[in-house]
């Protein structure tokens, strides 16, 4: 476990960095980075929103040669579970996905446009101790997310 950071940093994904951090982990995995598996990659950078596996799937349908249902959910959830994406719920109680590093984020989301703010330094280290404490539960991890309206909206 980390110490705790002193103040939250808020966590800009870049899409060059991101595409090659995804090839590079998959290299090391030793699985092929095949071109439909390409294809997912360079698509989920365009969305500035979070997205959903089946819109993924639909707005790849539109090209040439698109990548198999299968492919494109056996995709996501590998990056979900690597850490490459995030889950982002809706208050609408949907769920999407937004590019992310591997480590410990949270989210800021946008009610109004979707814009989702990553940030690293969540301080709930204290609470948790407390609550673990008072309840005598082993607590194994947790979920945060912010709602409000960004700069752009508010
Ligand atoms: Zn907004
Ligand atoms: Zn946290």
């Amino acid at each position: 476990m980390p110490n705790r950071p002193p103040s939250p940093d808020t966590v800009r994904v870049n899409p060059d960095t991101w595409k090659h951090g995804v090839r590079a982990s998959w290299h090391t995995a030793g699985s092929r980075v095949t071109e439909p598996r390409a294809r997912v990659l360079d698509a989920i950078m365009r969305y500035q929103t979070p997205f959903s596996a089946e819109q993924l799937y639909a707005d790849l349908g539109h090209a040439a040669s698109p990548p198999g249902r299968a492919t494109v959910y056996r995709t996501i959830e590998q990056l979900s579970g690597a850490g490459w994406l995030a889950r982002i719920h809706t208050q609408a109680g949907e769920s999407g996905y937004v590019p992310s590093l591997p480590g410990h984020f949270h989210h800021l989301v946008c009610t109004r446009c979707g814009a989702v703010i990553a940030f690293q330094g969540c301080a709930l280290d204290d609470l948790l101790i407390r609550l673990a404490a008072q309840t005598d539960f082993e607590i194994e991890g947790h979920l945060l997310q912010l709602y409000g309206r960004c700069a752009h909206c508010k």
